[in-house]
């Protein structure tokens, strides 16, 4: 069997969703599972209605009826019932009044709130399929089995996941729509796999029911050596490592979420990412291993939006435990760092500035310490290759180039597994990096 995941462009309409049922027609021999994500778009309106509710706007409702029209239009388009996503709007409408009175928003309602995406999209597309010949079966994250921790918008399955997916799924009479994105932890409550994580959902789906293949279906014709919003000319990957693509993924290559490799790495599951508008056009491959890139390096990552921290301290001279006292302190307020650089007497970290909203409380941690500084906006240009270890003169070359475009480098790293080198730059830099550095290394 395989799993075949949908993104939001690819069911943003009626006309994408009548082509993701072609798609799916055609290969309904590989006995496929479909996970979809919620309708282009939905999942933003969702959780700004639910941030205005919060601050006690009306506007939070008013995005509901946007939320409602885009659905209606859709379900009007394909002669589905106009009722048939009513009550999901009911249960949205109330809690996004609950949020309104109270003014208060939790994580676990953020969750909530976001789940009706996918919800309201499973049921659109399983009962086009079943209208257009094809009998299937909505099924929510945790109906299909999946269990999560109870860390909301950023949950990962439990190891009992797998079997409950295997029971819930092997048997299936009809063809399976499963929600991405969203399950439900161990008390019951909904949880989210975090931005983007219907692709992880894909991969577990994948996992539970040992598939051959999972295929992400996108709107762009697998993972490029560029995002081509930032590189026109950048080109399609036909073979690319599970380790390539993760590091893609990780350093902001959006087409797949960070995690989606995971699952697919334990069970050496193949993941094929193609383009719904484009079904006969190729796509790319991630397998365990693929021929190591021509110049060493495959393609470019960026990350924008980071925050830069340096920390300096003369105690670091000779003393132990001083790095251990200072991801202590990220630790306790829970963001993961991204690169580290160090010398004698100073460390310099990145965090994702979405995912570090106690920011002033870090550099008051930080400031027992150490001496703390801040610098905001900063990207994180990731060239990543399989041959980067083996090739010499790479990093002199790329920081050649860049210093000839005259962008200045904050920071370097490059771990010893050698799969990627990564930098910093001003945010207003970062395009012109990845530009540069393509131009150089990838269009010849
Ligand atoms: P979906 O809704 O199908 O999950 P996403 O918007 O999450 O789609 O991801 C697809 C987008 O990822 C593309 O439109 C593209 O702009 C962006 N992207 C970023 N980097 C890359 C890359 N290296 N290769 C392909 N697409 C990329
Ligand atoms: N709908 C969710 C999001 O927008 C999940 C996904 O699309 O993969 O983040
Ligand atoms: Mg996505």
């Amino acid at each position: 069997m395989i799993v075949m995941k949908f993104g939001g462009t690819s069911v943003g309409s009626a006309g994408a969703i009548e082509s993701v049922r072609r798609i799916v027609a055609g290969r309904l021999r590989s006995d496929p599972v479909v996970v979809v994500s919620a309708v282009g778009g939905i999942t933003n309106l969702l959780l700004d209605a639910a941030q205005k509710a919060k601050a006690r706007s009306r506007d939070g409702i008013r995005l509901l009826e946007r939320i409602a029209a885009v659905h209606g239009t859709i379900l009007r388009e394909l002669s589905l019932p106009g009722g048939m996503v009513a009550k999901e709007h009911e249960l949205l409408r109330e809690v996004l009044h609950g949020v309104y009175c109270l003014g208060e928003l939790t994580p676990r309602t953020l969750d909530y709130v976001a789940s009706f995406g996918e919800r309201i999209s499973a049921k659109i597309v399983s009962a086009h399929f079943s209208n257009r010949g094809i009998p299937s079966r909505p099924y929510t994250g945790w109906e299909a089995g999946v269990v999560t921790t109870g860390e909301h918008c950023n949950a990962s399955p439990l190891p009992t996941t797998y079997a409950r997916i295997r029971s819930r799924l092997s048997r299936r009479k009809k063809l399976a729509v499963v929600t991405g994105f969203i399950g439900k932890d161990e008390h019951g409550e909904i949880t989210t796999l975090g931005r983007g994580g219907s692709d992880f959902s894909a991969a577990i789906i994948g996992r539970g029911l040992n598939a051959r293949e999972v295929q992400i279906w996108t709107d762009v014709t697998g993972i490029m050596t560029a995002d081509p919003r930032v590189v026109p000319q950048a080109a399609t990957l036909p073979r690319l490592s599970f380790s390539e693509a993760a590091e893609l993924a990780y350093f902001g290559a959006k087409v797949l979420h960070p995690r989606t490799i995971e699952p697919a790495v334990e069970k050496d599951i193949p993941v094929r990412i193609l383009n719904t508008f484009e079904p006969d056009a190729g796509g790319s491959l991630v397998v365990r291993r693929a021929a190591p890139p021509k110049h060493g390096i495959r393609a470019i990552a960026c990350k924008k939006n980071n925050i830069l921290f340096n920390l300096r301290s003369t105690r670091m001279l000779d003393a132990h435990g001083y790095l251990a006292r200072i991801f202590e302190v990220f630790t306790h307020h829970r963001v993961p760092v991204d690169l580290i650089a160090t010398s004698e007497v100073s460390v310099s970290a990145t965090v994702d500035a979405g995912v570090a909203p106690a920011l002033k409380e870090i550099i008051a941690d930080l400031g027992r310490i150490c001496t703390a500084r801040m610098i905001g906006g900063r990207a994180i240009v990731c060239v990543v290759g399989e041959g980067i270890g083996g090739t010499p003169n790479i990093a002199g070359r790329i920081f050649t180039i860049i210093g000839k475009g005259g962008i200045n480098v904050e920071m370097i790293s490059q771990a010893s597994s050698a799969l990627n080198i990564s930098f910093l730059v001003k945010n207003a830099d970062a395009d012109k990096a990845v530009r540069l550095l393509h131009r150089a290394y990838l269009e010849r």
